[in-house]
């Protein structure tokens, strides 16, 4: 059976010429980048030149990279980074909607003694900016605000943010985990401070990611250890994914960001069938400010992980908007803070695409869901109430 891969915010395929440039960092070529010797040297060599890609990719300078482990140890180094550098600051500030990557963190702050902000979002997904002006304060450690939300792709005014907090002399990180090889990254354009991303979203492997810190941030190491990094993050080097994203990043600059025009028209197409042959049927999120890849629809009064399933029985894959993975049927708390109603949030599926998506990977959807949602709502008794509701008028 053919897979129609339409879960590419939450992973990506590894390119094959990523898995090229990877391989024999794998095999011969297994110096140790730091050692003496010419045949370690090497392989420094090769993390210099996929530093150099990577900054490329977001127009920083080779120096303010540091590579981790991923996207989530970006993140938490990104804030622990602030909070060590500035013990006596202890008030953090970030939103509603973040990933856990964050939004973990910034919980289990709380429970340590720091003050949290958690900007709320509207309906449609959109920040309350008034909301997280108002809480800057002198006790402000570090604003951390995701670039582009992984569920819905709905995109923050990251630039005017960071502004406004760099005006009020705070640290402004943001997690650009979702953003970056989609739309264009700029940090000599946005003002932040420090940026994650994530190899696993643009082809390059899992387990290893990059902080952006910009030069003259303040910063004190999470992962302490050796001098590697510069000092920023003890621990040798994973050469192999660390060349593979080096690869990834040359090729989102090359090829990838300029194809997201023809993925943007798969989505719309995508978007449009489904809202067009299924009724009862919404976006979630503002849809004139999103990532081009990422579609959440929400099939109104069935259960998302069923459509998931049935799906899956015709091999394609995406993800649903509850946060399954915990053993519960709750909502995801993203669209929990958008406010969606519950008979919406629980059918909410998630469709991201990519630079592999075709046509025909459109076609088979548009094709297979729609039956799919008919099959499931002649079960849901809740479907039935309401169109009994409707016809009664
Ligand atoms: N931040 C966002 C917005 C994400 O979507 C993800 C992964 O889904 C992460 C952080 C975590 O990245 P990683 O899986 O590399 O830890």
């Amino acid at each position: 059976m053919k897979i129609v891969y339409a879960d590419n915010n939450a992973t990506t395929m590894v390119a094959p010429e990523v898995l090229e440039a990877m391989l024999p960092f794998l095999k011969d070529q297994y110096g140790n980048p730091s050692s003496m010797h010419t045949f370690g040297g090497r392989v420094g060599f090769a993390i210099k030149d996929a530093r150099a890609k990577v900054a490329d990719l977001i127009g920083a300078s080779p120096e303010e990279i540091v590579f981790t482990g991923c996207g989530t140890e970006s993140d938490n180094t990104a804030i622990w980074a602030a909070l060590h550098a500035q013990p006596d600051k202890r008030h953090v500030v970030t939103t509603r909607v973040e990933h856990p990557a964050v939004k973990s963190l910034a919980e289990s702050l709380a429970k340590k003694g720091y003050r949290i902000t958690f900007v709320p979002v509207d309906g449609q997904g959109n920040l309350d900016l008034d909301h997280l002006y108002r809480h800057l304060s002198e006790d402000t450690a570090i604003v951390s605000i995701m670039w582009a939300n992984n569920e819905t792709g709905v995109l923050f005014p990251i630039d005017e943010i960071a502004q406004r907090v760099r005006e009020h002399g705070i640290v402004f990180h943001t997690d650009a985990v979702q953003a970056v090889g989609k739309i264009p990254v700029d940090v000599r354009q946005s003002p932040v401070d420090m940026l994650s991303m994530s190899g696993h979203k643009i082809h390059a492997p899992k387990g290893v990611g990059v902080l952006y810190v910009r030069k003259g941030t303040r910063f004190t190491p999470h992962l302490i250890g050796g001098h590697q990094e510069n000092g920023r993050r003890g621990g040798t080097e994973n050469t192999a994914s660390i060349v593979g994203f080096g690869k990834a990043a040359e090729l989102a600059a090359s090829q990838w960001l300029k194809d997201m025009d023809r993925v943007k028209r798969l989505r719309d197409r995508l978007e449009n069938s489904l809202l067009e042959r299924v009724p009862n049927a919404m976006i979630n999120g503002n849809r004139d400010r999103r990532l081009p890849n990422t579609t959440s629809v929400a099939f109104e009064y069935v259960e998302g992980e069923s459509i998931l399933l049935m799906m899956d029985q015709y091999g394609i894959c995406a993800s649903s908007g509850s946060a399954c993975t915990s053993g519960s049927l709750e909502p995801s708390h993203v669209l929990r803070a958008m406010g969606v109603p519950f008979t919406a949030a629980h059918g909410s599926i998630r469709f991201s695409l990519g630079t592999y998506n075709t046509d025909e990977d459109i076609d088979t959807i548009v094709e297979k869901l729609p039956p799919i949602i008919d099959r499931l709502r002649d079960m849901s008794p809740f479907w039935h109430e309401a169109k009994a509701k409707t016809a009664a008028g």
